[in-house]
């Protein structure tokens, strides 16, 4: 029998039968204090238990550990096509037309933002934290997708994953003048918060997409304490989530 494994999933590509997407959380069976299901290394979790936990999270899109591209994220603007799995250094944003290769983002607060191109068996997967939304990554990606591939705008789509929400991200000054005035939140005596989620929509629409194209996640991951990893409210006593996306083989 399967143990349960709460994911997050996107109603708006889940119409669509050639592609896969999740998402995880902190919350499933195979968990270490103060970790959780992490799937992040080197975070002072035990190796084997997160190579284990990988292997149930793909195993949930039907792929296996070796099917999964990995990006080492630098928090910048550098976006790659691949053709094949594996790890790819200096990256935060990936493009393939090739199926069963599952795009993965890893994040603990940065949004995973997961582009689909139906017509042209298309999927992208770009890493947003503050730095890369300032440097336009998810807008340079879906301008890439649509000016190289030829994908219309109207016929690509986009998940915006569970990340640090504009209810608890608080921002320097020097960080909020970075972004427009619409998407920095002031109040008298706190810090600005940014909505860097919204930022992310933004770009997507300023590349083109129509709203209703993109599927955003409301989910807080630093005030959804049992449901999302966060690196801002817990440091290092954090663990990592992966979003995935995979094409299917056409039929
Ligand atoms: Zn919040």
């Amino acid at each position: 029998m399967e143990t349960p494994l709460p994911l997050l999933r996107s109603a708006l590509l889940a119409q669509f039968p050639n592609v896969r997407l999740a998402q995880s959380t902190l919350q499933g069976e195979e968990t270490s204090a103060p970790f959780g299901f992490n799937l992040g290394y080197n975070l002072g979790d035990d190796d084997g238990r997160v190579t284990a936990n990988i292997a149930r999270f793909a195993e949930r899109l039907d792929l296996n550990p070796e099917d999964l591209a990995f990006m080492n994220q630098v928090h910048g603007a550098t976006i790659r096509e691949v053709s094949e799995p594996g790890v790819y250094d200096d990256t935060d944003a990936m493009i393939t037309t090739q199926a069963g290769i599952g795009l993965t983002v890893r994040t603990a607060d940065c949004v995973p933002v997961m582009l689909y191109a139906p017509g042209e068996h298309l999927i992208a997967a770009v890493h947003a934290g503050w730095r890369g939304t300032a440097e336009h990554i998810v807008q340079k990606t879906a301008e890439m997708v649509l000016g190289k591939y030829n994908v219309e705008p109207a016929s690509l789509y986009a998940y915006v994953g569970a990340a640090a929400a504009s209810c608890c991200y608080e921002v320097g000054d020097e960080v909020a003048a970075l972004f427009p005035e619409g998407w920095v939140i002031r109040e008298d005596g706190k810090a600005p918060h940014l909505d860097l989620k919204g930022l992310n929509v933004h770009q997507l629409e300023e590349a083109g997409l129509p709203i209703e194209n993109i599927d955003v996640d409301e989910h807080c991951s630093i005030h959804e304490r049992t449901l999302l990893h966060s690196y801002r409210r817990d440091g290092e006593r954090s663990g990592r989530m992966l979003t995935t996306i995979v094409l299917r083989e056409e039929f």
